[in-house]
């Protein structure tokens, strides 16, 4: 049994149940049991999948859904543009 939670940055992480933390890639260490779980799954695949589904949700097709989203990702755009002339 796996179980899926959310760090505190939003990344949706998942843990083998029992286990007491888990480092997320922010730097964080969760306390699994601190975390309200978002979802059981039985295997590692399915939580992999579980995981990469929620992302999604949350960062996909709606991440530059407002204007000022829009406008900061137009900013990181030509950010990157100079610093490819660097
Ligand atoms: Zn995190």
């Amino acid at each position: 049994m796996y179980v899926i939670f959310r760090c505190d940055c939003g990344r949706v992480l998942y843990a083998k149940k029992g286990v007491a933390t888990r480092k997320c890639p922010c730097g964080k260490t969760i306390k699994v049991k601190s975390r309200r779980i978002l979802q059981k799954v039985e295997t590692a695949e399915d939580a992999a999948y579980a995981v990469q589904k929620m992302q999604e949700e949350i960062y996909g097709d709606s991440m530059f859904s407002t204007a000022d989203e829009y406008k900061n990702n137009k900013f990181l755009n030509q950010l990157d543009r100079k610093m490819k002339k660097l």
